[in-house]
């Protein structure tokens, strides 16, 4: 069995339905209300999971309600928690999403998630030691993300590094990682609106840009290549990036080729589309190796 190590966010998301939205000021009545664990790093930790994969998680929750409901949802999908700890005093991380008049608007809040700090990850670095793959995402602070880079170029540990939510990274970061993998509205924000085949040239097999539908674009070494995802009725694309990292980091962590990996992947994030939710449609390894047939 393969092991990964997944630094990152947890959250629970607080999804209200309404058909109007309230303006500033104004009370209006709501339609629905549900409240389902995300946060990127414990999406990816659950799809890597459910894909037959070892998996630890380093994260922070917060001494609440929800702090418990996001670790027992993560034991539930046989992810281990040791490394995440509740921090006193800390609400969890929380995302209040309001879908309204066909569109929707979100208030992220951090909370635990600002205290998974370098000296936590140092913490937990059997946990990176132990793992074939290292995946982490950019809903923690930054400087983490540039210890961890920092940490894996030490041990020769390969670091898959998801650039999501968009933010600008170092030369140095980029340069560390071993895989990045930015959607094209990060890809923009990451690389200044640069030509996009200069700079798939200038990392060959490392930047893999996914354009949803269509597919993941990257550069062999040789020339510019495209692997088409797979034709799906797309019911919600929310977690299809979560569910790709995790599945390119498991085909690659099994020695799979490039082109087997991205297929692995696109057929995983497929799938996931087809369900309601961001871990909702995560699917099993039969799953995807039926699709594959
Ligand atoms: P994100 O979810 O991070 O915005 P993308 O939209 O690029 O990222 O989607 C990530 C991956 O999910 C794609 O590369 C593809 O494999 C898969 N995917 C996303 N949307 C669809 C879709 N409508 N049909 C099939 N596959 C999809």
């Amino acid at each position: 069995m393969i092991k990964l190590a997944v630094v990152g966010s947890s959250s629970m998301d607080l999804v209200v339905t309404s058909a109007k939205r309230p303006k500033a000021g104004e009370t209006v009545l709501g339609e629905s209300f549900i409240t389902v664990p995300g946060g990127k790093g414990a999406n990816q930790a659950v799809a890597a999971a459910r894909l037959g994969a070892e998996v630890s998680m380093i994260g922070c929750v917060g001494d609440d309600f929800y702090g418990e409901i996001i670790l027992e949802n993560l034991k539930k999908n046989g992810v281990n928690t040791e490394y995440v700890e509740p921090v006193t005093g800390s609400a969890s991380g929380t995302a209040h999403i309001i879908l309204s008049e066909g569109d929707n608007s979100i208030i992220v809040v951090k909370g635990a998630n600002d205290f998974i700090t370098p000296d936590y990850v140092q913490k937990a670095q059997k946990a990176i030691e132990e793992a074939d793959i290292v995946m982490v995402q950019q809903e923690i602070p930054e400087e983490t993300v540039e210890y961890l880079a920092e940490l894996c170029k030490k041990l020769q540990k390969r670091l898959l590094l998801n650039p999501a939510p968009a933010r600008k990274l170092s030369e140095d970061v980029i340069q560390q990682a071993a895989f990045l993998t930015p959607n094209e509205h990060e890809f923009e924000i990451l690389f200044n609106g640069r030509d996009r085949a200069e700079v798939l040239t200038e990392h060959p097999n490392k930047l893999f840009i996914t354009e949803g539908k269509n597919g993941v674009r990257y550069f062999d070494g040789h020339e510019e290549r495209v692997v088409p995802s797979f034709v799906v009725e797309a019911v919600d694309t929310t977690g299809a990036g979560d569910t790709f990292n995790a599945a390119f980091a498991v085909a690659v962590a099994e020695g799979k080729s490039y082109d087997e990996c991205l297929i692995f992947a696109n057929r995983a994030a497929s799938i996931s589309v087809t369900k309601l939710g961001a871990q909702g449609g995560m699917p099993v390894r039969a799953e995807v190796e039926r699709g594959l047939e």
